[in-house]
């Protein structure tokens, strides 16, 4: 056994999300693939911790607080508690939810890291004077514009003039540089690298890091100056540490934080998963904020695509938004989260339709893994085959997928991590067809025990390695295998398709 501190950590991000509304299928997908990883990581053996959480400070939210006639605050633990009960039908295996709006935890690490740049030199007083899109909560200059519009939302940006704080982000630029390109930071996939040293190259300017505070209850005051409130990118990115006790007030002790176990540690992989519409403040932005406070940069940004239905980009007006709750409802979360690992390709745009669903989990779940299951444990109850499971880890396959396991969670690819499982499945169909042992139990009973013995064994280590894709189903699996008895109903019950 390895001590606690020599263990290998594993530290993974969602994006703190804006709750404005449901959830919908992008945040649904993100949150999936973390969820994936931190289970994978601790299969695996490592530490780990999983973050989630809400980005709740910004002047959108206010708007829509107001919009509903809701106090900011109580408008915001409503949204929370709704995500939170979404977050548990789909069995998201989350270590903490940080809320931006969290005084003692994440206000005192935004400030200590807002302090800590002010020491270095790193914040001036200047004077802004262009486009900010409140969509975005961005400021925007001419050629991020398209026709003198926001590309993203559609909508003219506020023309502002005002005091601001800035950020010498221009100061840290070749620094960042550097870590992307030295893989000190390391972007999945390669492409999304390229683009992030554009981005650099291109948006070479400091960044305004406060606006005026005009007094709402979700905002936290620049430090010595309470007619500025600071940058909501200025404080959401912070979550990542905040949320570890950065910062943190009395209570939470640096030194035994997990902060220091989790960020502060060349033992631990961090991972931020982001949307590619986020790479700036993750890949330029953060890592130059985290240079000026001397603080460990993130090891790792896995960029995902979006998701489309039907070839489009989802909109309401065009009629082709999945709902993840509907599809829930139809294929259960597991048939969700499968098709996740195993259809959406994680570094590119993935389409996602009804049908697409469907018909994925019709072969991949109830025709493949639900059946399977069946008939080796049909097979075993009718032949009385014993298994012992106990030496499980010392066989070639538990080694090989191990192996895969360990590679997944460095190259992240999730897809080829789910195909190699399904195909290992596969081949336990294809031995049962030409090993026939149904018939030959007629002949030889022995020799067919044998054979389903060995494809029992098999089964039940692949399905090991599937649990952090169907963690619901694969202890149900399991338990039956133990107890020697057949799913009363099926595991995965064939949904029909809709003719349209
Ligand atoms: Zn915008």
């Amino acid at each position: 056994m390895q001590s606690q501190s020599d263990q290998e950590k594993f530290y993974i991000t969602t994006p703190i999300f804006y709750p404005n509304g449901e959830l919908h299928i992008g945040h649904t997908y993100t949150t999936s693939i973390c969820d994936f990883f931190a289970r994978m990581a601790r299969l695996a053996g490592k530490q780990t911790y999983f973050l989630t959480g809400a980005d709740e400070n910004s002047l959108k939210i206010q708007n829509k607080a107001d919009e509903v006639g809701q106090d900011v605050i109580e408008y915001l633990d409503l949204q929370a508690k709704n995500v939170i009960l979404l977050f548990e039908k789909l069995d998201i295996s989350y270590d903490q939810y940080i809320r931006t709006t969290n005084k003692e935890r994440h206000h005192t690490g935004v400030i200590a890291l807002w302090n800590n740049l002010v020491e270095k030199g790193d914040i001036y007083e200047g004077f802004y004077e262009g486009f900010y899109c409140v969509g975005c909560e961005s400021f925007k200059t001419e050629k991020d514009l398209v026709d003198g519009l926001c590309p993203d939302h559609g909508t003219k940006p506020d023309f502002i003039k005002e005091k601001n704080y800035f950020f010498k982000l221009t100061k840290y630029a070749e620094k960042v540089k550097e870590s992307l390109l030295n893989n000190t930071i390391k972007i999945f996939p390669e492409s999304r690298k390229n683009e992030a040293l554009k981005i650099i190259e291109n948006d070479l300017f400091d960044i305004s890091f406060s606006r005026p505070n005009k007094g709402q209850a979700n905002v936290i005051p620049v430090p010595g100056d309470q007619t500025q409130g600071i940058y909501v990118w200025g404080d959401a990115l912070v979550n990542y540490i905040s949320a570890l006790g950065y910062g943190g007030s009395e209570g939470e002790k640096q030194s035994e934080s997990l902060y220091n176990m989790f960020w502060n540690n060349d033992l631990s992989q961090s991972v931020h998963v982001i949307g590619k519409d986020i790479l700036k403040f993750h890949a330029f932005i953060w890592p130059a904020m985290l240079l000026a406070a001397d603080i460990p940069l993130p090891k790792n940004i896995i960029v995902h695509g979006l998701m489309q239905s039907g070839g489009r980009k989802m909109s309401k007006t065009i009629g082709n938004v999945i709902s993840p709750v509907d599809m829930i409802n139809k294929i259960g979360v597991e048939g969700l989260r499968f098709y996740f690992a195993n259809n959406i390709p994680i570094f590119d745009d993935g389409e996602i339709t009804e049908d697409l669903i469907v018909s994925n989990y019709n072969g991949y779940l109830s025709n493949g893994l639900g059946n399977l299951t069946n008939r080796l444990i049909k097979m075993m109850i009718s032949y009385d085959v014993s298994v012992n499971f106990d030496s499980i880890e010392n066989t070639d396959l538990y080694k090989r997928l191990d192996e895969n396991l360990n590679k997944t969670l460095i190259d992240f690819d999730i897809n080829s991590y789910t195909n190699y499982l399904w195909k290992e499945l596969s081949a336990i169909d294809a031995d049962i067809q030409t090993k026939e042992p149904f018939k030959l139990f007629k002949i030889n009973p022995d020799e067919a025990r044998k054979i389903v013995e060995n494809l029992l064994l098999r089964f039940y280590t692949i399905i090991l390695f599937i649990e952090p894709i169907l963690p619901k189903t694969v202890p149900t699996i399991i338990k039956h295998i133990q107890d020697r008895e057949m799913p009363e109903k099926p595991l995965f019950p064939k949904v029909e398709m809709e003719i349209n």
